[in-house]
């Protein structure tokens, strides 16, 4: 499950040669996540703080643009509010980026949320935010 496409997210999904590390991994992210990168340039960054930052940005697409167009063959995309799996379900949090998902991890009588960067300047990147912290691991 890709949360967003962030390099730092992605980045581990191809080796420095552009093969695949996972080759018999089923990669999911949001459809919209997927395409944002793969047709981004940096008119799509005029009300971002990125836009100052032109140069970081020439370098940066390029980049998610490779790792999305390598493992394009092996992803699916979910879709909010639709489970996967049984196990799996998503809720849109798209203020990090434009397709940023929460995902849902349901096992049993539990349920664990992943949301990589979810927390962003001091705030929750949320509408309806619904979080319990996990005291017995410290956090
Ligand atoms: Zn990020």
């Amino acid at each position: 499950m890709i949360s967003h496409a962030h390099p730092d997210h992605i980045g581990g999904l191809v080796d420095k040669n552009g093969a695949l590390v996972y080759p018999n991994a089923r990669h999911h992210i949001a459809h919209e996540e997927f395409d944002f990168w793969m047709r981004a340039e940096l008119a799509d960054f005029k009300k971002s703080g990125l836009s100052e930052m032109p140069e970081f940005l020439e370098m940066l697409l390029p980049p998610i643009k490779h790792i999305l167009d390598r493992i394009e063959t092996k992803t699916s995309y979910f879709s909010h509010g639709t489970p996967l799996y049984g196990r799996f379900s998503f809720q849109r949090a798209q203020v990090h980026t434009l397709g940023m998902t929460l995902t849902t991890i349901h096992s049993g009588s539990g349920n664990l949320v992943f949301m990589a960067d979810l927390v962003t300047l001091g705030r929750f990147a949320v509408s309806t935010p619904r979080v319990e912290v996990l005291r017995r691991y410290g956090y």
